[in-house]
């Protein structure tokens, strides 16, 4: 996941976005282990990652709405070459693309130790505390129903 643009930091192995103004509230959430859409009041769009206005149209109102931090597996692929070197001490390790209920699309680790996922695989999102303290998301597999 990468909301906002700007500089990149890293800590223990990641590479984080930088916050700024149009993040402050989503990075705040994370922080607190919640992740943060928008949802337009006016058209119903969902967005991520934040955005300074509605694609539908410049004049709807976004407000912050809180998301399940459940969706689908839509792809993954498995990196074994470390193209920064912060991430050398990880390989290899698996990006996820996940697409939330909520409908919007975000890029994540999956955790690691997982067996290889199925195709559309449900999964559940854990970020803060509960994702060894980091502000960014991870992927879990869970058990489909
Ligand atoms: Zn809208």
């Amino acid at each position: 996941m990468s909301p906002g643009t700007g500089e990149s930091r890293s800590e223990t192995g990641r590479i984080v976005p930088a916050e700024t103004p149009l993040t402050a509230q989503y990075w705040s959430a994370a922080r607190r282990g919640v992740i943060l859409l928008q949802r337009c009041a006016d058209c119903g769009a969902v967005l991520h990652p934040p955005a300074p206005v509605c694609p539908g149209g410049a004049a709807h109102e976004l407000r912050w709405l809180e998301a399940t931090g459940l969706g689908r597996l839509a792809s993954f692929t498995v990196v074994t070459h470390a193209a920064h070197p912060v991430v050398h001490g990880r390989l290899p390790y698996v990006i996820a693309l996940v697409e939330l209920d909520e409908g919007p699309r975000v890029i994540c680790n999956l955790s690691p130790g997982q067996h290889e996922p199925g195709p559309r695989a449900r999964v559940g999102l854990r970020l803060g505390s509960t994702a060894g303290g980091l502000e960014l998301p991870v992927a879990y597999l869970l058990a489909e129903r």
